[in-house]
C-alpha cells in the first residue's frame, strides 16, 4: 500500500485478512466448491444456480474502456450509492473520522457518514450556489477530516463546479481522498477528471449508469482510484455484490450497436432541458431558474401551491426540495410528451410536436446483433454503421430521400459473409418503421415515383400493412463493393416483411451502381410521402390497416 492509502485508510481495515469468495463460474471444471445447487429453477434465463464473478470481466473491460481507465483503477457496484458506503467504511473510523460536503448536495454522503458513525463538516455553497474553496481547504485542516465530497454536476442545483476549483482542492488537501461524484458528467459538455487520475492519489470517481444510460433499475455504478484504493475498497465489498442477470442485462445493454442510440438519447435530453428552461423562463409561476448541466432543473417557484396542485391533477410527480427553501422544486427531464404536460401546468405552450413517431428495436440473434431507431418527424440524424461500406450508403438513401432520421448499427458475422447482416438490418428497419407508424393513422399510406433521370428505377409503395414485394430488375450476379447484388432483392423482402408494406420496384440501365443506388433512394422518396401524417383519419375504407 501506498503512503497515501497507510495514512488514509482505517488501520483496522488495512489489517484486515478479507473473506475469500470462490472467483465466478467458467465451467471448465465441476465445481463442487461453493455449495451450489447443480440446477437453476425451471425457465430460468441463465445460470443462476451459479454464484457470480466479484468482478465480471467482460463487463469491467467494457466499463473501463467507457471510462477510460485501466481495469484495475475500477470497481464495479450497486450503483454509486454502493461505492459512497464502501468509501465510507473503508477509510472512517467510527466515532473519530468526518468527511467534508457542500450543502446543498447530495443528501447520501452525510447520510452514509453517519451510517458509520463519521461526522459530517459542512462548508456551505454561496448564495449563488458556488463553491467556497478557501472554506473547504480550511476544512480539511482538521487531522479527522478524510473524505471530500464534491459532486460535479451538483445535485439538487444542477452547476459545474470548474476543474480549476477541484485541482486546487486536491492539492491542497493532500491528506484527504477527494471523491467527485460524476452521476451527471453525460448530461454536460465537461469530459470529468478521469484524466486527472493519473496525477493524483488523492482523487477518487464515481460513474453511475443509472442516468445517463438509463439502468437505474439494474444498480450499477463504478468508483474509478488509483489500483491501490481500489484493492482497498474490495477488502470491504461484499462477497458477490452484483447478480448475475443484472450482469448479463447490463453487458447486453453496453453491447456496441447501441452506443449510438445512447448518444443521440443522452442529446435529445441536453435539447429538452434547453427547450424547457427556455419555456419556463416565461411563466409567471417561475421565480428562477438555475442553469443545469444534468438531466434536471432545479426552480423557486412563486406560486407553488397552484403549480403542485396542477401538476398532481396531470399525475406529474416532481421533487418538493423544501429543505432549500419553501419554494423550491426540482424536476426531471422527460421525453417531449412528458416535458409538455409539465410545461402546460405552468401556463406555457411548449409546441413540442405531438404523438411523436419514435421507435428503437434491437434484435440479437447467434448471427447478427443490430440496434435501429427511427423518428419519422424529424430529418436528423442520419448515422448507419453495418460493417458494410455500400450498404451503409445505401440504407443512407433510404433515410435521407424518406424525409426520416435513422441510427442503425451492427455488428454481423461478415467473415461469413454479408447475407446475414443485410437481411436482418433490412428486418430491424421494416420493424421500426411499423413501431413507429403506429396504427398509420394520418399517414398519406401511398408513395410513388416515376422515373428518376439516371437509370431509371420505378417504385410503388403502399403501407397497407400486407406485406408484399414485386421486384422487376435483372441484376447481374457479383458484388457492388462489398455487397452482393444477390442481396438487394432480400432486402426489399424483409423490409416489406416486417414494415407491412406493398413494395413493387422496377429498374433497369448500364451501371449496376447506379441501378442498385436508384432503387434505395426511390424506396426512399416513395416512402416519404407514404409515412408523412396528412391528417388523422385511418386511411382506408375499412378503418383499419
Ligand atoms: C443518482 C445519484 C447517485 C446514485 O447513483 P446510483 O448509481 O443509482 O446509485 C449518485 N450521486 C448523485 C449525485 C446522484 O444524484
Amino acid at each position: 500500500m501506498s503512503d497515501f492509502i497507510t495514512r488514509l485508510a482505517r488501520p483496522d481495515i488495512l489489517a484486515l485478512e478479507p473473506y475469500i469468495a470462490r472467483g465466478g463460474y467458467d465451467g471448465s471444471v465441476l465445481a463442487l466448491n461453493a455449495n451450489e445447487n447443480p440446477d437453476a429453477p425451471p425457465g430460468a434465463s441463465g445460470p443462476w444456480n451459479r454464484y457470480p464473478a466479484q468482478q465480471e470481466p467482460i463487463l469491467r473491460a467494457r466499463l473501463a474502456a467507457l471510462y477510460g481507465v485501466g481495469e484495475a483503477q475500477l470497481l464495479m457496484t450497486r450503483g454509486a450509492d454502493e461505492g459512497i458506503d464502501l468509501l465510507l467504511r473503508a477509510i472512517c473510523a467510527a466515532g473519530e473520522d468526518a468527511i467534508i460536503v457542500t450543502p446543498p448536495t447530495f443528501g447520501l454522503y452525510a447520510c452514509a457518514a453517519a451510517v458509520q458513525g463519521a461526522k459530517t463538516i459542512a462548508v456551505p455553497l454561496d448564495e449563488d450556489f458556488a463553491i467556497d474553496v478557501q472554506g473547504v481547504i480550511a476544512a480539511a485542516q482538521s487531522p479527522k477530516a478524510k473524505l471530500i465530497f464534491l459532486c460535479r454536476p451538483n445535485n439538487p442545483t444542477g452547476g459545474l463546479i470548474s476543474r480549476a476549483a477541484v485541482l486546487d482542492i486536491l492539492e491542497n488537501c493532500p491528506d484527504q481522498l477527494v471523491v467527485v461524484d460524476e452521476a451527471y458528467i453525460e448530461f454536460s459538455d465537461d469530459p470529468g477528471l478521469v484524466d486527472d487520475l493519473e496525477s493524483f492519489e488523492n482523487l477518487a470517481i464515481l460513474r453511475t449508469l443509472s442516468k445517463a444510460y438509463g439502468l437505474a433499475g439494474a444498480r450499477l455504478g463504478t468508483v474509478l482510484a488509483s489500483a491501490e484504493l481500489i484493492a482497498l475498497l474490495r477488502k470491504v465489498l461484499p462477497p458477490y455484490p452484483l447478480p448475475a442477470p443484472v450482469l448479463k442485462e447490463v453487458n447486453a445493454a453496453l453491447a456496441p450497436v447501441n452506443m449510438p442510440v445512447f448518444e443521440r438519447r443522452i442529446a435529445s435530453i441536453i435539447g429538452e432541458r434547453q427547450r424547457v428552461f427556455t419555456a419556463l423562463a416565461t411563466s409567471s409561476f417561475v421565480d428562477t431558474i438555475w442553469p443545469s448541466c444534468t438531466n434536471f432543473l432545479l426552480l423557486r417557484l412563486k406560486d407553488k401551491d397552484t403549480i403542485m396542485r396542477r401538476l398532481q391533477k396531470n399525475a406529474v410527480a416532481v421533487r418538493d426540495f423544501s429543505s432549500l427553501g419553501p419554494d423550491f422544486v426540482r424536476l426531471s427531464i422527460g421525453n417531449k410528451t412528458q416535458n409538455d404536460s409539465v410545461l402546460a401546468s405552468f401556463d406555457v405552450d411548449g409546441a413540442a410536436r405531438q404523438n411523436p413517431r419514435t421507435a428503437t428495436v434491437r434484435r440479437t440473434t447467434a448471427e447478427t446483433d443490430i440496434c435501429a431507431a427511427v423518428d419519422l418527424d424529424c430529418a436528423a440524424p442520419v448515422s448507419i454503421d453495418t460493417g458494410i461500406g455500400f450498404y451503409d450508403h445505401m440504407l443512407e438513401q433510404i433515410a435521407r430521400h424518406g424525409g426520416f432520421s435513422l441510427i442503425l448499427s451492427a455488428k454481423g458475422d461478415l467473415h461469413i459473409d454479408d447475407h446475414h447482416t443485410v437481411e436482418d438490418c433490412a428486418i430491424a428497419l421494416g420493424q421500426a418503421l411499423c413501431e413507429a407508424l403506429g396504427t398509420r393513422a394520418g399517414i398519406g399510406r401511398y408513395g410513388f415515383i416515376l422515373p428518376m433521370d439516371e437509370a431509371q428505377a420505378r417504385i410503388a409503395i403502399d403501407l397497407s400493412g400486407r406485406p408484399n414485394l414485386r421486384f422487376d430488375v435483372d441484376l447481374p450476379p457479383g458484388k457492388v463493393g462489398d455487397m452482393a447484388c444477390e442481396m438487394v432483392p432480400h432486402v426489399f423482402e424483409s423490409l416489406a416483411q416486417h414494415l407491412g408494406a406493398a413494395i413493387h420496384i422496377e429498374a433497369e440501365g448500364h451501371n449496376t451502381h447506379h441501378v442498385i443506388e436508384a432503387i434505395f433512394k426511390g424506396v426512399g422518396r416513395a416512402l416519404r410521402p407514404a409515412v408523412q401524417r396528412t391528417g388523422t383519419a385511418i386511411p382506408s375504407s375499412k378503418g383499419v390497416l
